[in-house]
């Protein structure tokens, strides 16, 4: 057998390909077929720097002097290339996570209207007039891009997440240095393409591909960044975080989860365990939404748990690309490892494993079954720690009071859903919830207008929604005197 075709890719810099400084690469290999699949280049701290230096030049030229409507044009135009090329950049996504190509052909027929949303509101970002108790004063503010935004993104959704922050970086005027993660560099980087394509001038948007922390450090540590915008785990956010506040710039925190489903006695149970199923299985997952912690009424536990059992043996694992497919592998050994390794710590500590909690080598790749986990509670590490895999830690609850509890008794707070009948309660436990965004009746749906973000450890800041926009943007306050009179030097005017 002939191996696989290994493609070489270039890093994206001042609206050129070109390869690493060193001239070192790296392999992506494909989580499926376990073969190397594309070459890329490991890049390091003089390639952020070359990257950063040319965001910096394009500000000070002619994408700095653009009107909001132009950049929106830009912005349209670049919906229309995702639109047109969406089956490929999937494809490539695919190729790269390992995740369903139908997950990800989704995302990405989706991906245009970020760009649209933003797009919109490019031209439509006004300041205010404000009133001082002044009368000789005019006083308005107005919103400024940061400059230079650092976009750290995660293996999982690598397009839909830098959407998240490009789209609204780009409406209000900054550039962008992105570092994709090392496991999924590819499609950023086919996605470089398409932004040069749409006209966006050399410099706007930067792309350094690099292995292991080197470039991600180099990047939110470095002082011609206005800000960054980073997603992935808290512990990684958290370095990011420091290394960006020694600068004193801003870090906008998208990070883990430990969500929690709470499922009431009165819930429609079909659909509260279609619920359950997306929300821990979809994605295998491997989704910061993960609703890994099912919080189940007492007196409908064991029903829930046969109905999501039922449901998880007819799961199809296999090929990603195959459109029957429902479950891919996980994306890279580590996760394998680490996945495997929590469900054996929730053996250990007592759990009770209703379905899967294996690996499935007869699959070939990286594959874990979708496993149901009954019998744990707070404390153990399948429900404190995010897994970021197919295991679902049931807990039974007495009352609505205990529910919320449990819900909120973790580090985490990015997610949760509410499944009742009763509009009352739905409302009720959603207001109590520590947490970004809540479901009622349904899980893991997002939209460019709404906001997303976490509580706690899940991160800091909001993306999606108009009030992004404001997280790329520095206020400035003009005073305007109008009377031409001279003051009292001495006092404050
Ligand atoms: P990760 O934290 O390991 O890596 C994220 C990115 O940071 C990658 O590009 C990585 O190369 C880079 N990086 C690694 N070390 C760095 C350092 N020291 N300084 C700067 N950058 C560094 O996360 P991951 O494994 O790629 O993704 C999974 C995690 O992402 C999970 O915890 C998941 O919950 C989280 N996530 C959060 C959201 C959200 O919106 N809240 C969405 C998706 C994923």
């Amino acid at each position: 057998m002939t191996a696989p075709e290994v493609h070489d890719w270039q890093m994206f810099i001042d609206g050129a390909a070109r390869p690493a400084t060193s001239g070192a690469t790296y392999i992506s290999t494909d989580p499926y077929t376990g073969a190397d699949w594309a070459r890329v280049p490991d890049g390091d701290a003089s390639d952020v720097d070359a990257a950063v230096t040319a965001a910096q030049a394009a500000l000070d030229g002619r994408w700095g002097a653009m009107q909001g409507t132009e950049r929106a044009r830009l912005l349209r135009r670049l919906a229309e290339l995702i639109a047109r090329d969406a089956e490929r950049l999937a494809d490539l996504e695919s190729r790269d996570n390992g995740k369903l190509l139908r997950e990800m052909a989704g995302q990405l027929k989706a991906l245009p209207e970020w760009y649209y949303f933003f797009a919109g509101h490019a031209d439509k970002l006004g300041g205010e007039v404000i009133p001082t108790g002044k009368s000789n004063y005019l006083c308005y503010t107005q919103h400024e891009p940061v400059g230079v935004v650092g976009a750290i993104v995660p293996w999982n959704s690598p397009l839909l997440l830098l959407a998240w922050k490009a789209a609204p970086a780009l409406a209000v005027g900054c550039t962008l240095v992105v570092k994709p993660s090392d496991y999924t560099p590819v499609s950023t980087l086919a996605f470089a393409e398409l932004v040069r394509e749409a006209g966006f001038p050399p410099g706007v948007f930067n792309v350094v591909t690099g292995q292991g922390p080197a470039v991600g450090q180099a990047l939110s540590s470095h002082p011609g960044i206005g800000k960054i915008a980073f997603t992935g785990s808290t512990q990684v956010g958290r370095q990011v975080a420091i290394a960006a506040a020694r600068n004193l710039n801003g870090a906008l925190l998208e990070l883990g989860g430990k969500s929690a489903q709470i499922v009431f006695a009165d819930a429609d149970l079909a659909l509260a365990a279609n619920g359950v199923i997306a929300g821990i299985f979809a994605a295998t997952g491997q989704t910061c939404i993960a609703g890994s912690r099912i919080l189940v009424q007492a007196d409908v536990h064991d029903e829930l748990v046969d109905r999501v059992v039922e449901r998880a043996r007819r799961i199809k694992m296999g090929d990603p690309r195959d459109p029957a497919t429902e479950m891919g592998p996980v994306s890279n050994a580590a996760q394998f490892d680490r996945i495997l390794s929590y469900i054996a710590s929730a053996r250990d500590d007592g759990a009770t494993v209703a379905h899967g909690g294996r690996a499935a080598p007869d699959l070939g790749g990286l594959f874990v079954e979708p496993t149901v986990l009954t019998g744990t509670r707070p404390g153990m590490r399948v429900v404190d720690e995010e897994i970021f895999g197919p295991v679902a830690a049931f807990m039974p609850f007495t009352d609505e009071a205990e529910a919320v509890k449990l819900a909120n008794d973790s580090d985490f707070g990015l997610a949760g859903a509410v499944w009742t009948q009763n509009v009352q309660k739905a409302h009720r436990v959603a207001a109590k919830i520590k947490a970004g965004s809540v479901w009622i009746n349904a899980y893991r749906t997002v939209a460019p207008g709404a906001p997303f973000g976490g509580y706690k450890s899940s991160g800091l800041g909001r993306e999606n929604g108009l009030a992004t926009m404001l997280e790329y943007t520095e206020t400035k306050t003009v005073w305007v005197e109008l009377t031409g009179v001279p003051r009292d030097p001495f006092t404050l005017g």
